[in-house]
């Protein structure tokens, strides 16, 4: 009898779980988002008014990732969907829509000017001429899974504070439009967001803005572009349009390297090929992670500036 009630219960549970469909236990509003970091931005603005579902979970590398079904399941809860222009969303975010018509899909790059996926050019002083065969265009890079749909666009909006800013901007006027009731709550927390940013960026200024550091920063994938830009630095990849690099050119930045003296090569935790300990060998140098989707964004722009900062003395 007992056993029955139980099972009565879980079957109503369940039922009103899937049926109910926004309203979930929590009643907190349900979102969607792409990344950890966005999780991070929505829920510091939503507080505990909000619940951001992640789509790549925690160690997932965004740009091989295909959702899960139960996530699709999940999906059918959220009022919001937070893109942010990573590879996935292109061929996933129409099945999202299909899934869930009534869910709104925001961009929150939309209004932001995309900078193309970094090419460097190594020159290397002791040897003059061979500036030939940069030819690396924008078709290449579909024998990997790197951004091969962006067209060359970097789409690592996330880890420029100025650009995070921006996208804040976009996440409180949707919140505020679905959930008018509660403006004041995410304005208050908006601003208290927005003001943390502002002196993480100033502290970055600061700290990069030394004149006898060297101002350049070698990691395998080229996630840092904005961040570079933002704090005045040159990214130099070790993928070339993300590819591992040909010998040419693994020859070139093992030069290059040596004769500026650059001991580390980052690595994100979620990408770390052998390639990259072949170089730390070559350079007598060490490879150390630099994680562009660590969940609390804000702690880790500082772990990883840091990082950055200390293999430029
Ligand atoms: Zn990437």
């Amino acid at each position: 009898m007992k056993r029955k009630i139980i099972l009565v219960l879980v079957c109503i549970f369940v039922v009103s779980v899937f049926c109910t469909g926004n309203t979930p236990e929590s009643g907190k509003l349900q979102v969607s988002v792409s990344i950890l970091p966005q999780k991070f931005f929505v829920e510091k603005i939503g507080g505990d008014l909000v619940d951001a579902m992640v789509m790549v979970p925690p160690g997932g590398d965004p740009h091989i990732y295909e959702p899960r079904p139960q996530q699709m399941v999940e999906l059918s809860r959220s009022k919001l969907y937070f893109a942010i222009g990573i590879d996935f969303e292109h061929s996933w975010l129409e099945r999202f829509s299909s899934a869930n018509p009534d869910m709104k899909i925001i961009h929150t790059g939309e209004n932001i000017e995309k900078i193309a996926m970094q090419q460097v050019e190594l020159e290397i002083s002791k040897e003059e001429g061979g500036h030939e065969g940069h030819d690396h265009s924008e078709e290449g890079g579909h024998e990997h899974h790197h951004h091969g749909e962006e067209g060359g666009h970097d789409p690592h909006i996330w880890l420029s504070p100025p650009l995070v800013s921006e996208q804040l901007q976009i996440i409180l006027q949707n919140l505020i439009q679905i959930d008018p009731g509660n403006e004041n709550v995410y304005r208050t927390n908006y601003d208290a967001f927005i003001e943390e940013i502002d002196v993480l960026d100033t502290e970055l200024k600061n700290m990069f803005s030394d004149g006898n550091i060297k101002k350049e920063f070698i990691v395998f994938h080229p996630a840092w572009g904005y961040f570079a830009k933002a704090y005045d630095l040159r990214q130099i990849p070790v993928e070339i349009e993300g590819k591992e690099p040909k010998p040419r050119d693994l020859i070139k930045l093992i030069d290059y390297a040596k004769t500026n003296k650059i001991r580390i090569i980052f690595v994100q935790p979620q990408i770390s090929p052998q390639t990259v300990s072949m170089i730390a060998n070559e350079i007598g140098g060490e490879v150390i992670t630099a994680d562009p989707l660590a969940e609390n964004w804000l702690e880790n722009m500082n772990i990883v500036a840091k990082k950055f900062r200390d293999s430029m003395k």
